[in-house]
């Protein structure tokens, strides 16, 4: 039976029982329970469940492994970590985050004005804040004033004028200054598709010239005792760790360099995030275990620390995949299955039907096991044929719509007669016969890594599981853009099953959404963000909480600067009271499809 390669990605978090995938934690409910819960209460559309619990699980584990690392080296400096708001700023995401983080005093960090607001507001204090990214005087008088508020702030230089700033902000205020990190531009790059993150020729970093000139500025006027921290990110989503070990050496030595050039509070290294995730159903893509990945850094670290006579740093990571890809699945009810229109029932079948259809109708009633791959392939010529007869006038309409049913009929016959246990013989079979499942979701705002960059992520149906999916499938989503389709691939092929969604529901699961997703998705046909809803274990019983609706129209029209007023007013103008009654409530749904299995 196909897995759809949960053990691979899963983690463990999700397994397939009794033909449906359950959450693998506490009274182990399945995904369909909470789906059909919560289309009870009327919420249509896509839904987006949150786990806080797969948040604590990766929260957990980042800190284990290096204090693992920590106690097996004997190291001397200490772990810390930071969230990189820029991967999921959501409300929903980022209040169970900072409650599951306490214990370690897990922070925030912010690369803009905006998140920093958001880390000045919840990060609890004791627990850092960094400060990554383009800052221009505003944004450094607020660290300035994070640093007033009693938080542990360290504002992190990508650029000599930044670093000017800072101490035209020291001069004119007397606020305290907040902590400094440099980022230091590194000659050796990342792997992985964000790679150009790292690298001489990165956007963000100072180069060594620019490090010495900074430390100097610092001393002339009295800083120097402000720099703590050295920074890099080589990228994320590093499916390799050499780019890593040659980073970290780098980065060693800038440090140990400038703590023998007297930055006697230089008391740490920021790695950056990158840590990768499992994304492919298919095999593993990562070369590299997470505790190897920790102990890599210790070891490498406590090695430059010694060679170079310095105390070994503290170290901290913004890992922001890593902790939340995990904790979002996007479920969402497929609305529509393309073949679905062509069954026995809407033939139209005449006395005398011209001679290619006559042998359609007869390779249909004569396929058996041992004939389906060719009659599907003579089948599928045919059809070709008479669809150019169509378009020189030689069959009409009726002809067409029969050619194309017992096209279909045929493939589908053949699709069961050869189904085996192994997909290889459907592999083979032509491009044409996949199905396409419309689905009620857009790419644009769920998958938009999907969309723009072609990221692979877990999907499959989370019931049905017990049965063979016979079906090779491309997905449609609901907005009206050719580019809103995950095709199939032959090489990464995704099966789903033959349905009569008349008689069934039949639900997606996409997973591994919870980092840069939901941020990053756009509102293309104006589809905003599906309705959330936060799954939480209490005493081993599961509680669907916070649920959040996908926008209502009005509401997204406000959000691009109409005018709501004006809209209502000239929609009321000219209808009777009732029809504006039922009008009004369209425009206070959302966007997404609503009717029947949606
Ligand atoms: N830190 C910085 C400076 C980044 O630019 C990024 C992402 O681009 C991250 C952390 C998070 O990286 P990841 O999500 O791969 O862990």
């Amino acid at each position: 039976m196909n897995n759809y390669g949960i053990d691979i990605w899963a983690d463990d978090n999700f397994i397939i029982e009794d033909g449906v995938v359950k959450i693998n934690y506490a009274s182990k409910p399945s995904l369909i329970e909470m789906v059909k819960e919560i289309r009870e209460q009327d919420y249509k559309g896509p839904l987006l469940f949150r786990f806080p619990h797969l948040i604590q699980k990766q929260i957990d584990k980042l800190f284990n492994l290096y204090n693992n690392a920590i106690d097996e080296y004997n190291y001397k400096g200490k772990f810390n970590a930071v969230f990189p708001l820029k991967v999921n700023q959501l409300p929903n995401f980022i209040h169970p985050l900072i409650k599951c983080g306490e214990k370690y005093n897990y922070g925030l960090e912010a690369g803009s004005k905006a998140e920093l607001f958001l880390a000045m507001t919840y990060n609890k204090y004791g627990s850092p804040i960094t400060v990554n990214g383009f800052k221009d005087k505003e944004m450094i008088h607020l660290a300035f004033i994070a640093k007033k508020m009693g938080h542990d702030i360290t504002v992190i230089i990508e650029g000599l004028n930044e670093l000017e700033t800072i101490l035209e902000v020291e001069k004119e205020t007397n606020l305290p200054t907040p902590s400094i990190g440099i980022r230091v531009r590194l000659f050796n790059s990342g792997s992985g598709a964000w790679a150009k993150s790292g690298g001489i020729d990165a956007k963000f970093g100072l180069s060594s010239t620019e490090i010495l000139e900074a430390f100097e500025m610092l001393e002339e006027n009295n800083l120097s005792d402000m720099l703590t921290m050295i920074h890099f990110h080589i990228g994320s989503a590093m499916n390799t760790i050499k780019p890593l070990k040659n980073a970290l050496k780098e980065a060693g030595h800038i440090y140990a360099e400038l703590k023998n050039l007297g930055a006697t509070k230089l008391n740490a290294i920021n790695i950056g995030g990158g840590l990768a995730v499992e994304y492919s159903q298919f095999q593993r893509t990562l070369q590299y275990s997470l505790q190897e990945f920790a102990n890599d850094v210790i070891f490498t670290l406590k090695n430059i620390a010694k060679q170079k006579g310095v105390e070994e740093p503290n170290i901290f990571t913004e890992s922001g995949r890593f902790i939340s890809a995990s904790s979002t699945v996007l479920i969402t009810p497929v609305l529509e299955l393309f073949t679905a229109e062509f069954d026995e029932e809407h033939l139209r079948l005449k006395e005398i039907n011209p001679p290619l259809i006559e042998e359609l109708r007869d390779l249909y009633n004569d396929i058996n096991s041992k004939t389906a791959l060719e009659y599907m392939h003579d089948s599928i010529d045919h059809l070709d044929s008479l669809l150019k007869l169509f378009d020189l006038g030689y069959i009409d309409l009726e002809d067409r719509s029969n050619a194309e049913i017992l096209t279909n009929l045929i493939i589908k016959k053949a699709i069961w007669f050869l189904e085996v246990d192994d997909y290889d013989e459907l592999k083979r079979i032509d491009n044409k016969i996949q199905e396409k499942y419309l689905v009620n979701f857009s790419i644009f705002q769920s998958l938009p890594d999907f969309w723009g960059i072609k990221q692979e992520f877990p999907i499959m149906p989370i019931t049905h599981l017990n049965k063979n999916p016979t079906r090779s499938a491309s997905l449609w989503d609901i907005t009206c853009d050719s580019d809103g389709e995950i095709g199939f691939d032959p090489n990464k092929p995704l099966f789903l099953h033959d349905l009569d969604l008349k008689k069934e529901e039949y639900y997606l699961g996409f997973f591994h959404v919870g980092a840069y997703q939901d941020i990053l998705g756009m509102r293309h046909n104006l589809f905003s963000h599906p309705t959330e809803i936060n799954v939480i274990f209490e005493n081993n019983e599961v509680k669907l909480e916070n649920i959040l609706e996908s926008q209502k129209i009005i509401d997204i029209l406000e959000d691009i600067d109409y005018d709501t007023k004006q809209i209502k007013e000239v929609l009321k103008k000219n209808l009777d009271n009732n029809t504006y009654k039922i009008l009004k409530k369209y425009l206070h749904d959302n966007s997404y499809l609503k009717t029947t299995w949606s």
